[in-house]
């Protein structure tokens, strides 16, 4: 990637060179000339590198000396290099949920270095980390994903499939740009608090296993988050904004176990009873149960043991479910689905022998007053500037999809609204902090407009300069806003005041069971099966 070209200078629009025909007009262009050189005299104060991004230059005037330097050191060419670097290193790791330990560590160090306190392996989670810097109130807490998604590898930055591994993991959700985002954040954060003598704590809390829900739930339940007074949280998106209020699914990730008897298919088939046909009937049972949930729900499964020969009857069978809806529905609907399968065991003469909850975590609750906060230092940050090479591979890409070929975001997002009637989606486990911390979210632009989530082509885009401007634009909204919080006690409280009155009506109480423990080996055997290919490709320094 060329980085002259990034830092390629904003050229003047030709709307700011007026001809003027009439002679009476020659004092007001020099008045103009004027304005527009003490604008550029201003203009230019501003590092090379914050013309990386387009932002509005009447807000940039305006800002304080803290927030300035955030900015101009963010913007530096070497840092968006040396963070960009670090993103593509975990995205070549691709390590799954709970087996990120390169991912976990790079970022680790990274911090460390810096003159972070890290603390590793916390809640029982060998890949999670927390990094303090500072001390006393506040405390500002950064949120950063880095696991990878099962069988989608792609080459980085091809516009068509065409798997690194056949097979593999790949990012396809860009996390490898969210916990490096967050990183980032952090340590421009510090630095401008060393700098000017800001008081209070930052904190980075390293998650794990995002893409299975199921690192917040312990680390919450383990007080990981217990002083912590707002959180900053990033996902990687195509746009750059942010949204306050109830959003996604709350889930319960549970594997139901049925044993039975083994007995010779053909043979003996009156002596055995089948787990497999427990597994079977459970979801039969499910499928029809669907009609019959409020329309905000989703349920899906896979079976994860369900016999190894045909001509054995399988006395040992096992399937995995996600449960979703709101936090309102989730528990009843849960009792609904074991109830499924108690059903099922009945009627097949086998044991429902195990229903193991492996996570579970509440809907998204966006605290109002920081998306504010935050969409501020959105609109302050401004779209990255795309180069040509970058437009033309978002296009590429766009056609092979067959989407809108549009290119990439040129404006940021408006604060988003939450919809007026919830008809369900996805979750994410940082719903639990939500109920904890006051929460906002910068969805940063590291992904092309039109790529698909959980997909090849998202693994395509999360990579190279695309992801590094937009992962920089994202380090820098979190911040600023961190400075924000950190120096304007008045948004803090006012931030503070929103959560506790919320709280009241929306108190916290987990999922989980308390006999839950985190899924650890859910997705070892599956990394150790590609580990050893993944690092004859890996990106190195
Ligand atoms: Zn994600």
């Amino acid at each position: 990637m060329n980085l002259a070209k990034i830092l390629e200078e904003k050229k003047i629009p030709e709307i700011f060179q007026p001809r003027f025909r009439r002679p009476g007009q020659r004092f007001l262009l020099i008045n103009f000339f004027l304005i527009l050189l003490i604008l550029l005299t201003s203009w230019d104060h501003l590092s090379a590198g914050q013309k990386v991004q387009g932002e509005s230059k009447k807000q940039s005037l305006n800002i304080s000396r803290e927030k300035k330097y955030v900015l101009e050191w963010l913007s530096q060419p070497e840092q968006i290099e040396y963070f960009g670097k670090i993103s593509d290193r975990i995205w070549s790791f691709a390590e799954l949920g709970f087996q990120e330990y390169k991912s976990s560590a790079l970022l680790a160090e990274t911090l460390e270095k810096e003159g972070f306190r890290v603390e590793r392996g916390l809640a029982g989670l060998p890949t999670c980390f927390v990094a303090t810097y500072g001390e006393g109130r506040p405390v500002i807490g950064f949120l950063g994903e880095f696991d990878a998604l099962p069988g989608l590898s792609q080459k980085g930055r091809i516009p068509k499939k065409d798997p690194l591994i056949e097979g593999a993991p790949g990012h396809g959700c860009g996390h490898n740009t969210m916990g490096t985002a967050a990183v980032a954040a952090a340590i421009a954060t510090k630095k401008a608090m060393e700098r000017f003598g800001i008081k209070g704590t930052i904190k980075v809390f390293g998650s794990p296993a995002e893409e299975i829900l199921a690192s917040r739930p312990y680390m919450v339940r383990a007080g990981l988050f217990k002083d912590v007074e707002a959180v900053l949280d990033n996902h990687s998106s195509s746009d750059f904004g942010t949204s306050y209020g109830v959003s996604g699914n709350a889930v319960i990730s549970v594997l139901f176990t049925f044993k039975g008897k083994t007995a010779h298919s053909a043979g003996a088939p009156w002596a055995g009873r089948s787990a497999l046909d427990a597994v079977e009937l459970m979801n039969v049972a499910t499928n029809y149960l669907r009609e019959h949930l409020n329309p905000a729900h989703r349920l899906h499964y896979i079976i994860m043991e369900g016999g190894e020969a045909p001509n054995v009857v399988p006395d040992r069978a096992s399937v995995w479910y996600y449960i979703r809806n709101t936090d309102e529905h989730l528990e009843q609907m849960f009792e609904r689905v074991v109830n499924c399968a108690k059903a099922a065991a009945l009627a097949t003469g086998t044991e429902l022998s195990e229903v193991k909850v492996l996570s579970a975590t509440h809907q998204f609750h966006g605290n109002r007053a920081l998306a504010e906060l935050l969409q501020k230092n959105i609109e302050l940050t401004g779209m990255p500037l795309w180069d040509k090479e970058e437009e033309e591979f978002a296009r590429a890409l766009q056609k092979e999809l067959q989407a809108r070929e549009e290119g990439l975001k040129k404006e940021v997002s408006k604060l988003r609204e939450p919809r007026e009637a919830f008809i369900g989606g996805g979750s994410t486990d940082v719903g639990e902090v939500t109920l904890v911390a006051p929460t906002a979210t910068v969805r940063f632009p590291s992904n092309v407009p039109g790529a698909v989530g959980h997909h090849w082509s998202t693994v395509a885009s999360v990579y190279g300069s695309i992801a590094w401007k937009g992962l920089n634009a994202g380090a820098k909204a979190m911040a600023l806003t961190a400075i924000d919080l950190l120096t304007r006690p008045e948004e803090l409280k006012k931030i503070r005041a929103e959560f506790e009155e919320y709280i009241k009506t929306h108190p916290y109480k987990s999922f989980l069971p308390e006999e839950a423990k985190p899924p650890l080996d859910l997705n070892r055997a599956l990394m150790d099966k590609w580990r050893k290919l993944l690092e004859d490709k890996e990106i190195k320094n």
